[in-house]
């Protein structure tokens, strides 16, 4: 198992007692650094936790629409682009055109790219373990805060908790070896899976192998290995996670909660990074009209929640197809799969689903406002 980079020993030294945030966000990923995007501007004291450092952990292939990516300024941190994605059933093979590029990218640097976006927010690296009231507590000690935000992922810790195999997850396993091809591609196939897929995603030097099973209970080790052996690549370096397949409210007890801590990944792709990234700035700016005070924390609950629960339609409809594909006959599944590969067909489907979370919702990252005397002696 790797080490991680954390706090340790001598250094991780306990907070102050009165430790305070006007904003404090627990987890340093994809959507709680977008939430601490959206507030550089606002002067408040941000404090962003997570138990590893920034972009120590990646647990996902990185694969994210590039549009996305450019739109935030992450560009660079992206390793390869596709415009298609290559689809196989145990007897047929399309390609589905997106009608725009899907990118994978390099976990750290998109990290690092995205913190640097950050303005004045501080970093600790500490474990949160609970929560009463306004305090958070870690590791390290208690703080303070009235603004608190759970993008922790799937555990939801600051919430009502979840718990595999009972919980609406999916599970997500996959390899790492150095390796490298031109196309995406997904496997929907029971020799690998009964209830998922596969896939293979290259990443400039390296082949991003997996298999996520809708199945919690059914393990994915064996099928990751075999699906390696199938693309003829060496099944090393692994990591995986549990995947969130249903919506969960996004706020709870004075609580905000973004990417999957909400449950905010699309069921049946398993999609997170961009709706992660989508609702950690929705959140993020409903915190910043509470810091120059356009509206109370209760309004930005209650704001939160309605725009996060307004997608939910698409997300169960998403879950729908979920529960429908691994039960379709190989003879429907084929021709469905073909019927798609007709260009205008992928396009208008992928448009659909590029809607769940378009990225003209992505701005640059707020300018500071510039202060009385500042603009006086301009
Ligand atoms: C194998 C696999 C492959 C995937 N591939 C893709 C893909 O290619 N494209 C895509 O869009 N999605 C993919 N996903 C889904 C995607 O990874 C998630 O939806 C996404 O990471 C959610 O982002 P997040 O910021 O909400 O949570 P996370 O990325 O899970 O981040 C949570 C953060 O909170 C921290 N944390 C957790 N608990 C604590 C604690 N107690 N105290 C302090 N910090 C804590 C963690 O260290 C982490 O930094 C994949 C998932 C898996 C499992």
């Amino acid at each position: 198992m790797p080490v991680r980079a954390t706090k340790r020993g001598s250094e991780r030294t306990p907070f102050p007692s009165d430790a305070e945030a006007d904003v404090l966000i627990c987890g340093a990923s994809f959507a709680g650094l977008a939430v601490a995007r959206e507030l550089r501007a606002s002067g408040a004291r941000v404090t962003v936790l997570d138990r590893y450092e920034i972009g120590e952990r990646q647990t996902s292939a990185c694969a994210a629409p590039a549009q996305w990516l450019e739109a935030l300024g992450l560009q660079d941190a992206i390793r390869q682009r596709f415009d298609s994605l290559v689809f196989h059933t145990r007897s047929a093979r399309a390609r589905w055109a997106f009608g725009f590029d899907y990118a994978t990218f390099d976990y750290p640097e998109l990290c690092r790219l995205l913190w640097e976006q950050c303005g004045e927010a501080e970093f600790e690296t500490a474990k949160v373990e609970g929560r009463t009231g306004d305090v958070v507590h870690t590791d390290r000690g208690d703080i303070h805060s009235p603004l608190i935000v759970d993008a922790m992922g799937w555990r939801r810790v600051l919430g009502t908790g979840v718990q595999p195999p009972e919980a609406p997850l999916s599970r997500g396993l996959e390899v790492h070896p150095f390796a490298s091809g031109p196309d995406l591609e997904v496997w929907v196939d029971r020799a690998f899976v009964r209830a998922g897929y596969g896939w293979s995603f290259p990443a400039g030097e390296e082949l991003r192998i997996g298999i996520g099973s809708y199945e919690p209970r059914d393990h994915v080790k064996d099928p990751t290995v075999r699906l390696a052996g199938h693309v003829g690549a060496e099944p090393v370096r692994y990591q995986g996670n549990w995947i969130p397949h249903r919506m969960r409210p996004a706020t709870e007890d004075g609580v905000f909660f973004a990417g999957d801590s909400a449950g905010h990944c699309i069921p049946l792709t398993a999609e997170g990074i961009r709706t992660a990234l989508y609702f950690g700035i929705a959140c993020g700016r409903e915190l910043a009209a509470v810091l120059d005070g356009r509206q109370d924390r209760e309004a930005a609950l209650a704001r939160h929640h309605t725009f996060c629960a307004a997608h939910e339609w698409k997300f169960e409809r998403m879950w729908d197809l979920q529960r429908l594909i691994p039960r379709l006959h190989t003879d429907v599944l084929d021709r469905l799969v073909g019927f798609i590969a007709r260009r205008g067909i992928s396009h208008w489907s992928f448009r659909h689903y590029w809607n769940i979370a378009p990225p003209s919702f992505a701005l640059p990252a707020p300018q500071r406002a510039r202060t009385p005397a500042a603009r006086l002696a301009a």
